[in-house]
């Protein structure tokens, strides 16, 4: 394990007044290079099978957003009012969860199929069978971050269709719709908590961190330097994976003892904040040596144990 310092501590970033705060991925892109960054990060790695199947998912993911049919959005006074009082409009807590999420599911789930496991095709096949009340206890479950009692293996499907319903919302409304949070380490579209932050590069966001969100793909900016879940400042570490390019960090912070990963798209231009947390669980492990528990989580990946909560 190595540690190096990404900036210094007192290195602040300015302007805040011309930082975009939130970037979203082009609707058309988001999955489907997530899906090529997948099977790239596959080549040559332990769990290959597995990153090949997270591609193939991902991969149904972005036909399923393709063709998503209409669904209610908020109204325009709905977005102006939360945007005024720093709520975000399409919290997964509150937001009145349409079923037409489930739409997404089936397709994905005949997507997937083709190629399952037979493993997997039992666990595809179980979630067939549940209604549409059981379905969306299962979301809700999902959504409020309780993993105790769903079942884990179907998961991540679950998830993925849930992800595809607010993915819509988001890239139908533009990033012009939102305003920042109150909380700043909750989504300011859904109130989801990130599963990795990331150095961008490129345009107005250059060399700014953004957290990305694990439900709906929105990126929003935060300072760095700072514990993305307690805000602190100081006790604030990297870690990498020896002999790694360094594009995948785990930054943790002693204050709260907690960690997230940090990608930095200067190192690799390709980081993704979900293909590349999933290609890194050797840094979730070591992390887990240290007693650091992980802050948000990645929903292909949900675990009853190692979460701050
Ligand atoms: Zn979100
Ligand atoms: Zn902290």
């Amino acid at each position: 394990m190595s540690t190096t310092p990404i900036i210094q501590p007192g290195q602040i970033e300015a302007p805040s007044g011309d930082i975009p705060f939130i970037y979203i991925s082009p609707r058309d892109n988001v999955f489907r290079d997530r899906a090529g960054r997948l099977r790239q990060l596959a080549e040559g790695h332990v769990m290959k099978d597995f990153l090949l199947f997270m591609a193939e998912l991902t991969e149904a993911q972005h036909a399923a957003l393709a063709v998503f049919p209409k669904a209610e959005l908020p109204t325009e006074a709905e977005i102006k009012l939360c945007r005024e009082h720093g709520m975000p409009p399409l919290s997964v807590q509150s937001w009145p969860r349409n079923t037409v999420w489930q739409e997404a599911l089936k397709k994905i789930i005949v997507d997937v199929m083709r190629t399952a496991t037979p493993a997997t095709k039992e666990i595809l096949l179980r979630l067939q069978a549940l209604d549409s009340d059981a379905l969306e206890t299962f979301a809700t479950a999902i959504l409020a971050g309780e993993f105790e009692d769903v079942d884990l293996g179907a998961a991540p499907f679950v998830a993925a269709a849930l992800q595809v319903y607010w993915t819509h919302m988001a890239t139908t409304l533009g990033a012009q719709a939102f305003g920042a949070n109150d909380i700043s380490n909750l989504c300011p579209v859904c109130a989801s908590p990130p599963v990795s932050s990331i150095l961008r590069i490129g345009g107005a966001e250059n060399a700014l961190r953004y957290l990305c969100c694990s439900v709906c793909n929105t990126q929003w900016h935060m300072v760095r330097v700072k514990c993305t879940n307690c805000e602190s400042t100081k006790g604030i570490s990297y870690f990498a994976i020896a002999g790694s390019s360094g594009a995948v960090k785990a930054e943790t912070c002693e204050e709260c003892g907690t960690y997230l990963k940090i990608m930095q798209m200067d190192k690799d231009q390709y980081v993704d904040p979900i293909a590349d947390d999933l290609a890194t669980l050797a840094l979730d492990l070591m992390m887990d040596e240290t007693g650091k528990l992980r802050s948000g989580p990645n929903l292909f990946l949900i675990s009853t144990s190692a979460m701050a909560v």
